[in-house]
């Protein structure tokens, strides 16, 4: 049997998050939200004789993002029409760039679930305008809204570098993440304001060789992109096992049958009949300019886990879970901020906050809507480290502090869940305890030296959890040796 290799290269759209158009004056609204065709005018209906304007906002994102992924940014670019026909693409053609993009030679280092980095090769990042959206409805007929047609887009496109649907998902997170950082997307997947194609070939292991590939669309989620990987690099292994061929196609994720399906044969560039958008001057970019931008950059998550690494003394694998969402991010630097040990912080919200949000299917980055904020765990911890309730009364806190938002000072005191610190009263329980167990307390002294837990256990029951555990420990150490 021929073992395969996977050859994947993604192709990333993100709307950008300016004000305006890409070609025109029109707000950029919520395509999931806004009336449809009110965000709309000659200029991105495609009416005839209107001019485009080139929105310097846009520009300015794009040459952050060509920045952000290491890009060199060439003196000029250029517009250029690739025309095709769809209804949602009112001129005829799209405004895009062909052979002079924005953002060329550019290169992100992924970091792998087995604690290893990648680098991955840009090819190139590009403007355009985005389309307008259409719904097929089920009588058969379809509804269009241009509301999104001429939206600023950027498309980056990476080399067929990437191996497996993990390091496609890896990529995929690493420029969400950048970009979110950089302000200029939200990386919200389910509005469709970053979008993902894969293309995928599969070669026999150990060849040079690239093989015919298809794209695959409709990857609204990370998780498609890598159920929708895998079973394109199962799919094609099997064709080539069967000796047949695979077609270039264009395909769709379909996620209620979990396949990709064929949409339509892949057209060539020359299908396009690309050319020169005669209405646009080529644009030049000032070298002053791109250090302004680049001066005003914010810290990237590369450089934010650098830092929470090495001054914050994180382990490397929290250090990437916490920059990788950028809210996330920054409820950690809060919660240090108030005062928090960073590792303490850092555990607490990758175990605990994470499996609460987890439990109401929260994404991470919604970190910021939750109702415990960062000084308030900070709270808590300190009323651990104080004393005050040990960790797994915290836990239950925690708990509360999430459904209700009160303050852990006050639940702690409302449910009366300070741990009790009169050693008379632990000795008391402790007595009773090995009372209760005479079995238990003779194998201890016989030498069943693990015992000491079960013992320990029964005093913190009898304690309703409330007891520090180290003191009960002390008492039952003295308790023991007396009747030794
Ligand atoms: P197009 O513009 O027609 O989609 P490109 O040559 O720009 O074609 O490539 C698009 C994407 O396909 C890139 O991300 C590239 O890395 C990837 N790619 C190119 N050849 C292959 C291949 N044989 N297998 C998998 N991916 C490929
Ligand atoms: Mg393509
Ligand atoms: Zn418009």
């Amino acid at each position: 049997m021929t073992e395969y290799e996977p050859v994947i290269g993604l192709e990333v759209h993100a709307e950008l998050l300016t004000e305006s158009k890409m070609f025109c004056g029109c707000p950029v609204v919520d395509s999931t939200s806004a009336p449809p065709n009110t965000a709309v005018c000659p200029v991105c209906l495609g009416m005839p004789g209107v001019l485009p304007v080139i929105n310097q906002k846009a520009v300015e994102f794009a040459i952050m993002v060509g920045l952000a992924l290491n890009c060199e940014i060439p003196e000029e670019n250029q517009f250029a029409r690739k025309s095709y026909f769809y209804p949602d693409l009112p001129k005829g053609y799209q405004i895009s760039q062909y052979d002079l993009p924005l953002a060329v030679n550019g290169h992100v280092d992924i970091d792998l679930p087995d604690g290893s980095t990648k680098r991955i090769h840009v090819r190139r990042a590009h403007l355009e305008e985005d389309t307008g959206k259409s719904t097929h409805m089920s009588d058969g007929s379809s509804l269009i809204d241009l509301n999104r047609a001429g939206v600023p887009l950027l498309e980056i496109v990476s080399e067929p570098e990437i191996r497996s649907a993990e390091e496609a998902e890896a990529y995929a997170r690493k420029l969400r993440s950048i970009m979110q950082y950089l302000g200029v997307n939200t990386g919200d997947m389910s509005k469709g304001v970053l979008r993902l194609e894969a293309n995928v070939s599969v070669r026999p292991k150990g060849s040079a060789e690239l093989r015919t590939r298809t794209e695959v669309k409709n990857l609204n989620s990370i998780r498609s992109l890598t159920r929708a990987t895998d079973y394109e690099i199962e799919r094609q292994s099997k064709v080539y096992d069967k000796g047949g061929q695979v077609l270039q196609q264009t395909m769709g994720w379909d996620e209620n049958k979990q396949k990709t399906v064929p949409q339509r044969s892949k057209e060539s560039a020359h299908d396009y009949r690309y050319f020169p958008e005669p209405d646009l001057p080529v644009l030049k970019i000032s070298r002053e300019w791109i250090e302004e931008i680049r001066a005003g950059m914010p810290e990237l998550p590369d450089a934010k886990q650098k830092r929470f690494i090495e001054e914050l003394g994180l382990s490397s694998y929290n250090a990437s879970v916490l920059v990788a969402d950028r809210p996330v991010a920054q409820y950690f630097e809060e919660a240090v901020s108030a005062g928090g040990d960073p590792t303490t912080v850092a555990n607490w919200v990758i175990g605990e906050i994470f499996r609460l949000m987890n439990k109401d299917s929260l994404e991470r980055e919604a970190i910021n809507t939750i109702k415990i904020r960062p000084t308030q765990l900070v709270a808590l911890i300190q009323l651990i480290e104080n004393g005050t309730i040990n960790n797994n009364v915290a836990k239950s806190v925690l708990e509360v502090m999430y459904e209700s938002g009160a303050a852990p000072e006050q639940i702690v005191k409302d449910r009366n869940l300070a741990l009790v610190s009169d050693t008379d009263q632990l000795r008391e329980a402790v007595i009773a305890a090995l009372n209760n167990h005479p079995k238990e307390v003779e194998r201890y002294i016989a030498g069943e030296e693990k015992l000491i837990g079960f013992l320990i256990g029964q005093v913190m029951r009898s304690m309703g959890n409330k007891a520090p555990a180290h003191v009960v420990k002390e008492i039952l150490a003295e308790e023991l040796k007396s009747r030794a």
